[in-house]
């Protein structure tokens, strides 16, 4: 019986069914973002080809897997990603995170090869914030803000603007977000995301509960995802998606996904690095084993009752 990839789908010892691979392409980065978590890839600074994407992913689909992020470092410094894009398996949904520098250059062949909808870094409106976030002695904003707008233009659409909040940087910022997500009449996004602390940044954390609560006063309507239970409110027009990874046991709960690093190692969890399994080799006959093998891996990093039950990484 020839079995759609849904039959198959893989579920791990907790009852999650996996649907969704993030995968790093690079760990290198044009920018050197204050907070960046990097993925939580270890990294050893090689990166995987063309034909081992491609094969990891085709795997994963066959195995139910129908969504795939790619992130990085930065997506975009891989010249061939057009070239990773066309060559995927059908999947329902493509997507890439991306800082948004080179993205006004990418835009239109990066949907041409098949990528549905980008997210693009965007903490600040202000040039000095910017610089200031992005570790960056050049002014970014102005071509991350071209790059929102050639992404709406190519209908990589919607555009989800990550705006990881950052106490006294630009937690003031919020309101102004949304009305610049505004313009674009349905096609952005505005992404809140709880800072994790990855880089001894915890004075930079903003309380999500105070953030969260003054959003739902002003909601006309507020909707659940079914990843990781993230709530999106509609505000005058305007969507605002809240991400809470911190101490959050609906957040792992309901989380969906598999990882794989820039080198090619699968990744059961963003928070935990000593349970990688290796595929960087693997040829298509072995992988199927081996993304059950990760997938048998996967514990929920925040359950009830406990802080956590993995070892943190440090990255
Ligand atoms: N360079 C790409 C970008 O800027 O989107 C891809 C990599 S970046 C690690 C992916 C996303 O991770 C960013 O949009 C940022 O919002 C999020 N991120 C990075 N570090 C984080 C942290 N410490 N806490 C929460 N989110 C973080």
């Amino acid at each position: 019986m020839n079995r759609s990839g849904a039959d198959r789908a893989m579920t791990d010892p907790y009852g999650r069914t996996v649907r969704s691979l993030r995968m790093s392409v690079t760990n290198r980065c044009n920018l050197n973002c204050i907070y960046c978590h990097k993925e939580g890839d270890p990294g050893s600074g090689g990166e995987m080809s063309v034909g081992t994407i491609v094969n990891i992913v085709r795997a994963a689909a066959d195995l139910g897997i129908d969504r795939l992020k790619i992130s990085g470092g930065e997506p975009l410094l891989r010249n061939d990603l057009e070239e990773i894009l066309a060559a995927l398996p059908p999947l329902r949904d493509v997507s890439l995170t991306t800082n948004g520098v080179f993205l006004k250059e990418r835009a239109q062949s990066l949907k041409k090869a098949g990528l549905d909808r980008v997210n693009i870094s965007l903490d600040t409106l202000d040039p000095a914030k910017s610089r200031m976030i992005t570790n960056s002695k050049k002014d970014v904003l102005g071509d991350v803000l071209a790059g929102i707008e050639e992404a709406v233009r190519a209908g990589l659409t919607p555009v989800k603007l990550n705006m990881v909040l950052l106490k006294g940087l630009n937690e003031t910022e919020i309101e102004d977000m949304i009305t610049f997500t505004r313009k674009f009449n349905g096609d952005v996004i505005l992404q809140l995301i709880e800072l994790m602390d990855f880089k001894n940044v915890a004075y930079l954390h903003v309380n999500a509960d105070e953030v969260e609560d003054a959003l739902l006063t002003r909601a006309t309507d507020v909707k659940v995802r079914q990843l990781h239970h993230r709530k999106k409110y509609m505000i005058n027009g305007a969507e605002v998606e809240f991400v809470r990874p911190v101490d959050n046991t609906e957040f792992c709960a309901n989380c969906n996904r598999l990882r794989v690093t820039a080198d090619g190692k699968l990744k059961p969890c963003l928070l935990v690095n000593d349970n990688l399994v290796d595929v960087s080799d693997a040829g298509p006959e072995e992988l199927p084993a081996l993304l059950k093998l990760a997938v048998s891996r996967r514990v929920p990093f925040y359950t009830k009752g406990r802080k956590h039950n993995g070892s943190r990484t440090d990255s």
